[in-house]
């Protein structure tokens, strides 16, 4: 397979940090904010022709009124220790930050992008968080919503921890972004925003569920990973999309859409960084996929394993 180049976002709003909103978070994280991320994410990647992966925690597609008309089905969830901000604040109706239907509705206008799950309200789903009822649960009830029955889709697991891989095929899932283990932590993923030489992935094997190539986290400019200057995050990320063009890897960058609200200038460093990697595709250097479009592919090519190369060719997803 050619080099490929695939965006995910984790798309969460509160759901992503229930077990530790601060005074910060509360100020920042409204349904004005949250949106206008999404609008200036669309409208770059739109300018540019490229694809990406948006993957909701699926309570965040609700409005609150179709929580609420829900709650029988969802009322483990309100009782669970996870959920214990997420149910005081329902009780108080304050709900900014943690419905946001909104957000799924403009990305699939939008067109082109895959709608993708991160757990139904975004617990952790490891052996050491969840039990396997439990993850069943959260795959259910994402699977129940509009955005994803009876489809196959792909999953970002929540805080990238994956566990009962073997669940995953039952519920349509093709795909998961795999876990890209930083070396020496957090230290050491800090240090490695200033390595402007990065190499890209090897492709996937095939799978019941693809293991898609965890790519890398785009610098969040925000604490001390402000300090890395903008210019370096963009050389950094250059040298992943030509590594992958003249290897023929994968290069995934992933995100957060509130991301673009709390960090310093992400927005114009991203922006960059999509130029470079829109022209590399333009020329045919790079293929932009989706998660789902990559899980398919590396599906296909192992069903064709054994016929001539022509016949999945034609079906290349160029930008
Ligand atoms: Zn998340």
């Amino acid at each position: 397979m050619s080099g490929v180049f695939i965006i995910s976002f984790d798309c969460e709003g509160k759901w992503g940090v229930a077990d530790h909103i601060d005074a910060r978070i509360e100020e920042s994280f409204t349904t004005t904010n949250l949106l206008q991320n999404y609008r200036d994410l669309l409208a770059l990647l739109g300018e540019h022709g490229l694809r990406a992966t948006f993957a909701f925690v699926g309570a965040y597609t609700l409005s609150a009124e179709a929580f609420l008309d829900r709650r029988v089905e969802y009322e483990p969830l309100l009782s669970s220790s996870w959920c214990r901000v997420f149910a005081a604040a329902l009780q108080r109706g304050q709900i900014e930050g943690w419905f946001n239907p909104e957000a799924a509705r403009l990305v699939a206008r939008a067109g082109g992008h895959e709608i993708a799950g991160h757990g139904f309200s975004h617990r952790p789903l490891t052996p050491a968080d969840a039990t396997r009822d439990d993850v069943r649960w959260e795959l259910d009830a994402l699977r129940r919503l509009d955005l994803f029955d009876n489809q196959s889709w792909t999953l970002i697991y929540p805080r990238n921890q994956i566990g009962y891989v073997d669940e995953l095929g039952d519920h349509g899932i093709v795909g998961y972004r795999e876990r890209r283990q930083p070396a020496f932590g957090r230290a050491g993923a800090l240090l490695s925003e200033l390595n402007v030489v990065a190499a890209a992935e090897p492709h996937a094997s095939d799978a019941a569920a693809i293991p898609i190539p965890a790519g890398f986290f785009l610098n969040w400019r925000s604490g001390g990973r402000r300090m890395v200057p903008a210019a370096v995050t963009v050389r950094r990320w250059t040298s992943l999309l030509r590594d992958a063009a003249k290897h023929d890897r994968v290069v995934h960058l992933w995100s957060h859409p509130h991301n673009f609200l709390t960090g310093d200038g992400m927005l114009p460093m991203f922006r960059e960084i999509v130029r470079v990697a829109a022209a590399m595709c333009t020329r045919g250097a790079l293929v932009n996929m989706t998660q789902i479009d990559y899980a398919k592919r590396v599906k296909s090519l192992d069903a064709i394993a054994v016929t001539p190369v022509s016949r999945w060719r034609a079906g290349d997803h160029d930008c």
